[in-house]
């Protein structure tokens, strides 16, 4: 009577359930198995699931069964398992499976079978990629492809938070393209476009590792750079000017050049994003009156 209860209960469950024996042959089979592989109890039981059953295969396409089996695993180890694999469908195709294995003992303890659990993942990988689709469009600026404000406002939380926590020094970058009105006006926007690409590439380029430039709004630009002291975050600075300065963009009458001038300073643990902001911005026009195309840092 309880093992009816028992076998319903699992016959009726969404997810894809099957157990097989210590040579791996199947000797369950529920209804979400049948449903999500296409092949009925009928098909697979007293088959071994190697035997051109789900045959399943990982990322890189290497055929489990062969090499990495996770229930072949589980039974050699008792450990549980998890994995995202590809199974094969009656109809040929391959689909996306999560999925766990647990051992089954019998009452001394020995291992005497495994039971494997299966989830079509494909409407995760969906909701995964929507959610990628739509952090691009609150956090990436479209034009560069650099972080937007946003981006920005969620790498100084971060490295504010790592600043107060673990003392990990930061300092930011404020960068404003030069005279950039004169270029628009001189040769268009769609040209001021491309410079503005080309100044976000050039200035990422300039960066260690994991930092990131983001576009602030307009010609400006904002770099949090981590792990900096004076002398470093200067020659940062300085590289970061003297890149863009030396970058040109190919026109047909030849080369087009802009220079970008800089304010920096580096974080303290009271710091907001906007006092930081505001400290940059206004060494970043001490730059712009000292004649443009020049750093101006605040270290202390
Ligand atoms: P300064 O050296 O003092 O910074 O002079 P500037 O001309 O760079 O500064 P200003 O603030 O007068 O002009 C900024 C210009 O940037 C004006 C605006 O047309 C241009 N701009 C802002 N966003 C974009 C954009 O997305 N594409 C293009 N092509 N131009 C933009
Ligand atoms: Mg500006
Ligand atoms: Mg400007």
């Amino acid at each position: 009577m309880q093992q009816d209860f028992y076998k319903d209960l699992l016959d009726n469950l969404y997810d894809g359930v099957y157990f097989v024996d210590s040579t791996l042959t199947i000797t369950y089979w529920n209804k979400g198995a049948e449903r999500i592989s296409g092949f009925s109890a009928a098909e697979v039981m007293a088959r071994r699931c190697a035997d051109n059953l789900l045959m399943h295969v990982d990322d890189a396409g290497v055929q489990l069964c062969v090499c990495g089996c996770p229930l072949a695993g589980t039974l050699a180890d008792g450990q549980m398992r998890e994995a995202e694999v590809y199974l094969h469908h009656k109809d040929g195709h391959r689909v996306p499976v999560s999925v766990r294995v647990t051992p089954l003992r019998d009452d001394a303890g020995r291992i005497i079978g495994a039971v494997e659990i299966f989830t079509d993942s494909s409407v995760k990988r969906e909701i995964m990629s929507e959610i990628n689709e739509l952090k691009n469009l609150t956090l990436v600026d479209p034009l560069t492809g650099l972080g937007n404000r946003r981006a920005a406002a969620i790498d100084f939380e971060h490295k504010s938070k790592a600043l107060r926590h673990y003392k990990t020094p930061f300092g930011m970058l404020f960068v404003d393209i030069d005279n950039f009105k004169e270029v628009n006006d001189t040769y268009g926007h769609e040209i001021g476009d491309r410079i503005l690409d080309m100044v976000g590439k050039t200035l990422t380029g300039a960066l260690r590792g994991k930092d990131k430039v983001n576009r602030w709004g307009g010609e400006e630009f904002v770099a949090l750079v981590t792990n900096v002291d004076a002398k470093m975050f200067h020659a940062i600075a300085e590289r970061m000017r003297r890149l863009v300065e030396s970058s040109a963009l190919p026109m047909p009458g030849g080369m087009l050049q802009v220079t970008v001038s800089l304010g920096g300073s580096l974080a303290q643990d009271t710091d907001t994003l906007e006092s930081l902001i505001k400290r940059t911005d206004e060494l970043m026009y001490r730059s712009k009156g000292a004649g443009r195309n020049c750093t101006s840092l605040d270290c202390s």
